[in-house]
Order: structure tokens, then sequence, then C-alpha cells
């Protein structure tokens, strides 16, 4: 766990995200404590496992289990989030298929923080249009905020584009989970919503190659 930045610079960009057929690449960002680690590692072992706060990354390959995501195996890149180490996550996000970002759900004060590093996220160029699934994490804690109430504070809602809830919102493809990485609660459907939202883009994009080719 949190090996990344043992290796040597060359190591390092060799193992950074790049698209490949058959594994969908995705990262899984948010503020340090949201419960990334801990969602990884309930995905990949379906027990809860301790964590201890994530310098560099942690990856490891998961497999869906529900609906047309069931046995896609998707490889998941954590990244630690303590602010020093956000700059880094631009070099996780290029050629990714899909960004997870965890919320803690009960953490009021830093919600503001998490707002402005996930539209930071979502509007830097080389993210236009990558499906975003939103763990909306603790819900397990009394004082947590819902997925809707998430979603607003989050300001997902903010520039009138489609969300695939329908709803107007800053980025084409992205979905609010309420989970708890504890249990394991909503952390599958979540992985099933967003593999839903890869295919859907995967989809416009052919459409659109296609259509400038007629052109
Ligand atoms: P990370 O820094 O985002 O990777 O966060 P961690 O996965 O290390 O989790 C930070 C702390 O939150 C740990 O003490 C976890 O046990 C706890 N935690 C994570 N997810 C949940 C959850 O859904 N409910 C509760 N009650 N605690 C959680």
């Amino acid at each position: 766990m949190g090996a990344g930045l043992s290796k040597t610079p060359a190591a390092f960009l060799e193992s950074l995200p790049t698209s490949s057929h058959g594994t969908v690449h995705v990262v899984m960002l948010g503020l340090d404590s949201a419960g990334k680690t801990t969602a990884l590692y309930r995905l990949k072992f379906e027990q809860y496992i301790n964590t201890v706060p994530t310098i560099g990354f942690n990856c490891e390959k998961v497999k869906g289990t529900l609906g047309r995501a069931r046995g896609v195996t998707f490889l998941v890149w954590d990244v630690g989030g303590q602010e020093k180490l956000r700059p880094l996550w631009r070099s996780y996000t290029r050629c990714t298929d899909g960004i997870v970002f965890v919320v803690d759900s009960v953490d009021a004060e830093r919600m503001e923080e998490a707002r402005v590093e996930l539209l930071r996220t979502a509007k830097a160029p080389e993210n236009a249009g990558v499906p975003i699934l939103v763990f909306a994490n603790k819900q397990d804690l009394p004082g947590a905020r819902d997925p809707n109430e998430v979603e607003k504070l989050l300001g997902l809602m903010e520039s009138p584009v489609q969300g695939s809830s329908g709803a107007a919102t800053t980025h084409p493809f992205y979905h609010v989970q309420p989970a708890c990485a504890i249990t394991g609660d909503g952390l599958h459907e979540g992985m099933e919503q967003l593999y839903e939202m890869v295919l859907k883009k995967r989809k416009l994009s052919k459409q659109s190659k296609k259509n400038k080719a007629k052109q």
C-alpha cells in the first residue's frame, strides 16, 4: 500500500494509467480520509481492511459484480488525497476511462474544499467528458448528508449540461452514489453506474468519429 513514490521516476511514469482494451481504468480521488482506500480494499477483498494514509498510490484490479459491469475488470488507482499530493492527480487522470470521487458525507467543514477539488478535476480540459462517479461515503454515520444534498453542495448542477440523471450539471456524465465503504453498501452499484456511463461515452465518441469521417 502507498508504495508509489518509492519507484524511480521512469518506472513511476511507466506505471501511470493508459487506456487499453478490456480493462476499464479508473482513478479514485477525494480529500484525505474520505474513505478511498477503504472503498478500494472493500471492493477488492469483499471485507473491511484497516487502512493507513496513502503516500503515493494504491492500485488494484477489481471485478464488477452487477448488471453489464459483472465480470468487467476495473484497474483502480487510489491516489493520496493530502493537499500536497493533489497536484499529482492530473498525472493519473490522463487517459483514464472514469473518475471516482469519494466524499465524506459527514464532514461539513471540508465539503467546500471537496467541491473546489472536484470541480477543478471535472473542468480540466484533459478530463472533458470523462464519466465521474461520486461516492457520498460514510452514509452509516449520524449526520451524513443524503446524496441529493451532497450533489447540491458539490455544485455538480451549476452549468447547463445534461447529467446522467437528466439534471443540469457542469459535466455530461456523472452519478452520485450513497455508500458505506466499511460495509461495502453501494460500492458495486456505483461501479455499475460508472461502467454504464463509460459505455455511453464510448458510443458517443464512436458516433462523432463516424460523423466526422462522413464530412
Ligand atoms: P482515504 O484517505 O480517503 O483513503 O481514507 P481511508 O480509506 O483511509 O479512511 C479514513 C477513515 O475513515 C478510516 O478510519 C476508515 O475506517 C473510515 N471510513 C472510511 N469509509 C467509511 C465509512 O463508510 N463509514 C465509516 N463510519 N467510516 C469510514
